[in-house]
């Protein structure tokens, strides 16, 4: 079929996730078709580096063959049986021992959900339940961070810190509080980066006392708030944290959903900060994205008292540990291991990328260039005044969309643009989006200028996850 054709019954059955769906009606979908290495195709021969590994989670890159085969085998041997019953699969068992095995030591269990959003689903209802096992069931608040993206259901909204998400959301899961989060450019610029990651600890232990540490479950955070806006916290921030929480018997979540498999360097983000978590919602990485899966690893603290104590727990998805999903998750880590992808990633291409993207700061438009690992962001900022564009102006957005139209999937949040390419992006492929970044930028400085010229005002608000 035709681009016309798509975009047309698309406009007319498609609701999209995290989309005006009236302005996209008439602007028209752009219709991915095919995909290989680091690049997606569209219906109109166009060619786009995809830095954000499709929505951070394509890590290996489009058209591993490996994949495909093991999930058509997969589905071939045995498509689906659920994990209910007292039943399993040799999928989902392989897959829970291999996690186990690249966990941190503490770490020996999983619960598999389908997504991140059941993850952190999950997450809740599992701290909830060990406080009340361990005959406290008044440590029910759970604090999270102002700006999170915890996921989309009703729990992944609750949790994470989106005000647009709340404004739309209803009435949140009650007991769950929000700190300020550690992201200097945005917040903390009048202060140093390590005093400013500092009072964000100290934030998190007023909120700890505030509640009461008898009424409080547990923290979560992402190691690096990947949706947030790609925010890499102050080096004194994790250390403080991690004082904070030693004081206090609460229990430490962290998301892994974007960080996890080899983002950071790392096998988990936590093993880059030193932190020990008791329970780590995974997705995304995990299987590269090819299907549908994610999880929750679980400490042996928390795992020993839902065992030991804790009787039927009631909760699980038809697709908790599907035989597919799981067998090229599992292929997925082996390939990862075989390829020696999170050593790379750390002593190769994250380094590479980091000296790369910090000479995209010498740029007018760019007031910070930070990356860490696979992840990083540029903090547009006025060249005239140093400080952010007005909002009206959409520098982030137009920015993106130019990107796109230089052949790179570049993301906005706000006016902050962010990366998180495939785990295979090789330097070359590193100085390729380095210079369409370049490119893109150049290009947003024009329009820009022409735009508060002519005081053009055509913002409308995205975000996403
Ligand atoms: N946690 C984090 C940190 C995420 O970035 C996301 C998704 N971007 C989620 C949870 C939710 O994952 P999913 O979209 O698979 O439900």
């Amino acid at each position: 079929m035709q681009t016309q054709t798509y975009r047309q019954l698309d406009r007319d059955h498609h609701l999209h996730p995290f989309t005006d769906f009236k302005a996209l009606a008439e602007e028209g979908s752009r219709i991915v078709t095919h995909a290989e290495g680091i690049y997606i195709h569209d219906s109109e021969g166009h060619r786009i580096l995809d830095a954000m590994a499709g929505l951070w989670c394509v890590n290996l890159g489009y058209g591993r063959e490996e994949l495909v085969e093991a999930a058509t085998a997969q589905l071939r041997e045995l498509p689906y049986y659920n994990n209910f019953f007292k039943s399993t699969h040799p999928p989902a068992v392989k897959l829970a021992e291999a996690l186990s095995r690249l966990a941190p030591p503490h770490m020996n269990r999983v619960f598999f959900t389908g997504s991140g959003s059941e993850a952190n689903d999950t997450v809740l209802r599992m701290v909830r339940r060990y406080w009340a096992l361990e005959g406290k069931p008044d440590k029910q608040w759970v604090i999270a961070r102002e700006n999170a993206y915890h996921g989309s259901t009703v729990a992944g909204l609750s949790l994470g810190g989106m005000a647009p998400m709340h404004a739309q959301g209803g009435p949140t899961v009650p007991k769950i509080a929000h700190v300020r989060q550690p992201y200097w450019f945005g917040e903390g610029r009048d202060t140093s980066p390590d005093a400013f990651g500092r009072e964000c600890a100290a934030a998190l232990e007023a909120k700890i006392q505030e509640l009461g540490e008898e009424n409080v479950a547990a923290f979560i955070a992402e190691p690096v708030q990947g949706a947030g806006g790609a925010i890499i916290p102050p080096q004194s921030y994790w250390p403080a944290v991690k004082e904070v929480l030693a004081r206090y018997d609460i229990l430490l979540v962290v998301d892994e959903v974007i960080c996890g498999f080899g983002r950071l360097g790392e096998w988990f983000g936590s093993v880059h900060y030193g932190l020990e978590p008791d329970l780590m919602p995974i997705a995304k990485g995990l299987s590269s994205g090819y299907l549908p899966i994610g999880g929750v690893l679980v400490g042996d603290r928390v795992a020993e008292t839902l065992i030991e104590r804790g009787g039927e727990f009631f909760h699980g998805f038809t697709y908790s540990g599907h035989p597919a999903c799981a067998a090229v998750a599992l292929k997925n880590l082996e390939l990862m291991q075989a390829e020696g992808i999170v050593e790379r990633v750390r002593d190769d291409v994250g380094p590479y990328l980091a000296e790369r993207w910090a000479a995209l700061a010498d740029h007018p438009l760019v007031g910070e260039a930070r990356s860490l690992g696979l992840i990083g962001a540029l903090e547009l900022i006025d060249p005239t005044t140093g400080e952010r564009f007005a909002k009206s102006l959409g520098a982030g957005t137009l920015c993106r969309d130019i990107c796109f139209d230089h052949g790179l999937v570049m993301r906005s949040v706000g006016d902050t643009m962010i990366i998180s390419p495939p785990l295979v992006i090789t330097r070359a492929e590193i100085d390729e989006l380095v210079r369409l970044a370049r490119e893109a930028l150049d290009e947003t400085a024009r329009r820009l200028a022409a735009r508060e010229q002519a005081d053009e005002s055509p913002f409308r608000e995205e975000s996403g996850s």
